[in-house]
């Protein structure tokens, strides 16, 4: 049987790899399973666990040999994993680590080093959390997947007329965070993301001021609804200038009203003196209004076409004027 040089076989796939390697010109002659702690590895390097292949040569179905520095491969028919993993003892577990933080499979044997490397450095910071690796796990607590539950959560909420903007809102959020772990999500990054509301959209501020508004009102869910973050990253402050509140003098409100269709009228004439919003006076209800105290109470509203009973304690009590 004739077996390439490991150069030879090698630089089939990873050439640049090759050229820069110490590898042994001899032949391989017993290709068999083999995988080596990578903590031995490089001298320096904090590198954690085993790198391992994932699945067999489609070919022969043997396993993959490892060359050391290089990767895996099947000497006798030139195929190489298209998975590798780090296998990880952690607290008397066995960890297995198929994808980086966000998300992306271990395609490589590059990447699985790269990782295994930042594996290190984590764990001599104690800082290593499995569950920020291990897909199915990390997947959780991807923004963009926990921004879609937010978004199904708040809709039963929200008003009506809001619906479609705050849709809109959490969707260019799920676009700017997409995998990033909702667990890492710090100071920097929500300036970044009012930076990325601004430059995209040619927003106002009020506009990016309401954004940034939705992202921390779902930090604070996340936080207490959810419970899987313990704490809110501090929100930069965005300043919006107040529109210039424009009366119109009473003069032009009685020949405005006087060009009221006859219908509307009614409604007109009870908003002109009351201050109330429209919607509210199109859900007032008989039940609403006190003869005796000449006083009635807003307590619903119309959000588009849907009748919504206000919360508790924002009601608001009006004298008949
Ligand atoms: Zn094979």
């Amino acid at each position: 049987m004739y077996y390439l040089t490991v150069e030879e076989s090698l630089r089939k796939y990873r050439p640049e790899r090759v050229r820069h390697s110490d590898v042994a010109h001899g032949r391989i002659d017993r290709p068999e399973y083999s995988s080596y702690p990578c903590v031995e590895k490089r001298q320096g390097a904090k590198m954690a666990g085993h790198i391992r292949a994932k699945g067999k040569c489609p070919v022969c179905g043997k396993p993959f040999i490892e060359i050391q520095k290089l990767g895996f491969i099947c000497l006798e028919h030139q195929t190489v994993p298209k998975r590798l993993y780090i296998d990880l003892p952690w607290h008397g577990q066995r960890i297995r680590v198929f994808s980086d933080k966000s998300g992306q499979v271990l395609d490589s044997y590059d990447r699985a080093d790269k990782l295994s490397d930042r594996i290190g450095e984590e764990l001599e910071n104690h800082a290593f959390d499995p569950s920020h690796y291990v897909t199915a796990e990390a997947s959780k607590f991807w923004s963009k997947n926990l921004l879609q539950r937010f978004l199904e959560d708040k809709s039963k909420v929200v008003a009506p007329s809001y619906r479609s903007h705050y849709k809109r809102i959490v969707t260019i959020a799920q676009d700017f965070f997409k995998t990033q772990d909702v667990r890492e999500i710090r100071k920097l990054d929500v300036i970044n993301f009012a930076d990325y509301c601004r430059e995209s959209f040619t927003w106002k501020e009020k506009s990016v001021k309401n954004a940034v508004d939705i992202l921390k009102t779902f930090m604070n869910w996340l936080r207490e609804d959810l419970e899987v973050i313990t704490t809110v990253p501090p929100f930069p402050t965005i300043e919006t200038e107040e529109a210039p509140v424009k009366w119109i003098h009473s003069k032009d409100q009685s020949k405005l009203f006087n060009t009221v269709r006859d219908e509307d009228k009614p409604i007109v004439g009870f908003l002109m003196p009351h201050g109330c919003r429209p919607g509210e006076a199109r859900a007032l209800k008989c039940k609403d209004v006190d003869l005796e105290s000449q006083s009635m109470t807003i307590n619903a509203t119309f959000s588009a076409e849907v009748y919504r009973e206000k919360r508790k304690g924002s009601w608001n009590h009006l004298f008949v004027r």
